[in-house]
């Protein structure tokens, strides 16, 4: 195995009270796990989630594509693993996680997950997400109706559309890559990626020679822009081509206090300079004095778009742990155009943002269907399941044309979310 270093911390943050994060830092496996779910649930997700990808570790594989395939195996192990302990235990039932792992197998590096938990690379002093988001304003950055500036400040950015342990099926990413000497790799949760920007990360992988120290100053970093969600970094980084440099003795204090021995450098994309970034980021709508008339509504992250995402967090579960949820867990019957089409996500808009996406058309007309059905699915029928959402359309099938519209109309539920059965979780 390649010779490397890695460090490993995770924080409560500043807001919450517990923290659901968890990590995994073993010899050749690393990961990490950010749970939801309210109260103890979350966190039991995130370690639960864990467990089979610390079995990996010392693990000895052929080649490269049994390492790789026996990493997406353990992620799904551990959403079998976590969905089982969700369906037997009442108070952990909703729960779940994301994961993103990495696996160190002779020179090459396999990394799979499942989440907006993130993977970067630095080489060769580039810094580049690895993973795919998969959350809601990814999915509307690939369908070009936002723009990453704009995902990175969206009151729905926590939205997730995959989660470990919420259904037996599981979608993990997964691939491969060569190490290169001097490699570093960092995984963390949203606590960090998603308050500190990611100039500023890379600039902090760049600064400090200890791995140690880089992770801290990465929660430290997270804390300073409010630390409102728990914050999780691991890093591991590789011998440079001519091996590690002697780790530098800690600084002493009056040293650390001043931020350290911080080299001076300059990059395009970053001012070169972590301290300060903070302050420039609150008056660009992270605080609380944002305002619409900055930038517009797009750009505004003030309390008023926060309670818009409470209450897009309580249409779609009757409370989502952490203002997350699964929007890809949600169907319903709904109209593209006059066509009667199945949609994932939920009906109706928050400003620009859509919340739902056409899954499938049908060959059915609205035109067709009795006029109380009709209007039933022009303000979408919502449905358990993309099977059940197939069972409407057929019963919207047999009914169509049908000569005696509606004796006994069928009574039309508003569109609640497939879990609406879940005990309801206290947002957090
Ligand atoms: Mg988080």
């Amino acid at each position: 195995m390649i010779e490397h270093r890695a460090a490993a911390a995770s924080d409560v943050g500043r807001v919450r009270a517990g923290n659901e994060d968890s990590f995994h830092r073993g010899d050749a496996v690393f990961a990490v796990a950010d749970g939801m779910g309210g109260h103890v649930a979350g966190e039991i997700a995130s370690r639960t989630a864990l467990e089979p990808l610390a079995d990996l570790d010392g693990k000895v594989f052929p080649d490269g594509q049994a390492a790789l395939d026996a990493l997406r195996d353990a992620i799904v192990d551990a959403n079998l693993t976590v969905a089982e302990k969700a369906r037997l235990e009442p108070e952990y039932r909703g729960m779940g996680t994301t994961l993103t792992a990495a696996m160190i197998e002779g020179r090459r590096l396999h990394v799979a997950h499942v989440g907006d938990s993130r993977a970067y690379l630095l080489r060769h002093d580039e810094f580049a997400q690895i993973s795919t988001d998969h959350t809601l304003v990814q999915h509307l950055i690939d369908e070009g109706q936002i723009t990453p500036e704009e995902a990175a400040v969206h009151p729905q950015r926590s939205i997730i559309t995959r989660a470990i342990g919420v259904s037996p099926e599981i979608d993990v990413d997964a691939f491969s890559l060569d190490i290169e000497p001097g490699d570093e790799l960092l995984l963390c949760s949203d606590g960090l990626s998603g308050v500190v920007p990611d100039a500023v990360i890379a600039d902090v992988l760049r600064e400090h020679d200890d791995p140690n120290q880089a992770v801290q100053r990465l929660i430290a970093l997270a804390n300073e822009g409010g630390g409102p969600d728990n914050i999780t970094a691991v890093l591991l980084r590789f011998a440079p081509e001519d091996g590690f440099a002697p780790l530098p003795a800690p600084p002493q204090r009056d040293e650390a206090a001043s931020g350290g021995r911080r080299r001076t450098v300059i990059r395009s994309g970053s001012d070169g300079d972590t301290d300060g970034w903070a302050e420039k980021l609150g008056r660009l709508g992270a605080g609380p004095a944002a305002t619409e008339d900055e930038g517009g509504p797009s750009r505004a992250t003030g309390r008023r778009f926060i309670a818009a995402a409470v209450v897009v967090a309580a249409l779609l579960a009757g409370g989502a742990a952490g203002g997350r949820w699964l929007l890809s867990r949600s169907f319903y019957v709904g109209v593209d155009g006059d066509v009667v089409a199945i949609y994932r996500g939920i009906p109706g808009n928050i400003g620009p943002l859509e919340l739902h996406w056409l899954e499938e058309r049908t060959f059915l007309t609205v035109d067709q269907l009795p006029a109380f059905l009709a209007d039933d699915v022009r303000d979408g029928r919502a449905a358990a399941s993309l099977n059940d959402a197939r069972n409407i359309v057929r019963n919207l099938q047999v009914r169509s044309n049908d000569p005696e519209p509606g004796a006994t109309p069928t009574p039309t539920a508003r569109p609640t979310p497939s879990t609406s059965s879940s005990p309801t979780t206290t947002p957090s």
